[in-house]
C-alpha cells in the first residue's frame, strides 16, 4: 500500500505535516515520491544496508547532490552513493535515456539526426531501447523511460 499522499490513519492533519517534511533536506526543493524497490535496486553496495521503511523521495534539483532521501528516517543518498548517473542531475555521464537497455540520450539523438527516426518506436528499433523493460528497478524515478526518450527525440528534431 502507498501512503505517500496522506496519513495511513486517514486523519487530515497529516497532510500539512507531510508537505512540510517532504522537501529535500539539503536544497529544500520538493522531491518526487519513489518506490523503495527502486531505491534498493539503485543505491550502491553497502549503503543499501541503511535503507529502511517507506516514504522515499528523489530530489529533482539538477544542482543538488542528493538523489534519494527519506525524511522519516533521516537517511539520504548522494549521487556517488547511487550506482547509475541520474540523467537530470548536472554532469550526469553517461546520460541515459533508457536505463533498462542502457541507451544514452546521445544515441537517441543520433537515431533522430542520422537515421531519421521521429517516434519512440522508430528510436527503439534503431537503438534497442525499451527492450527487456524493468523500469521499476532500473530507472532512478522507477517510471517508464518513454518520456525521457521522447524528450531526447525532441532535442534531436530541433537540431535538424
Ligand atoms: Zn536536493
Amino acid at each position: 500500500m502507498d501512503f505517500d499522499n496522506g496519513c495511513c490513519c486517514g486523519c487530515n492533519t497529516a497532510d500539512k505535516e507531510l508537505a512540510k517534511v517532504n522537501k529535500c533536506p539539503v536544497c529544500g526543493n520538493e522531491g518526487i515520491s519513489v518506490s523503495k524497490i527502486t531505491v534498493e535496486h539503485l543505491v550502491a553496495g553497502d549503503y543499501r544496508k541503511t535503507i529502511e521503511g517507506d516514504g522515499y523521495r528523489i530530489c529533482m534539483n539538477e544542482d543538488c547532490n542528493v538523489v534519494y532521501y527519506n525524511t522519516n528516517s533521516g537517511v539520504k543518498f548522494s549521487k556517488d552513493q547511487v550506482s547509475v548517473p541520474v540523467w537530470f542531475k548536472k554532469d550526469a555521464n553517461p546520460k541515459y535515456a533508457c536505463y533498462c537497455s542502457k541507451v544514452t540520450e546521445e544515441q537517441v539523438i543520433e537515431a533522430v539526426v542520422k537515421h531519421g527516426a521521429k517516434t519512440v518506436q522508430e528510436v527503439n528499433a534503431i537503438t534497442g531501447a525499451m527492450k527487456n523493460s524493468n523500469c521499476k528497478e532500473n530507472n532512478p524515478l522507477g517510471v517508464c523511460c518513454h518520456k525521457i526518450i521522447q524528450e531526447a527525440i525532441d532535442k534531436g528534431l530541433n537540431m535538424k
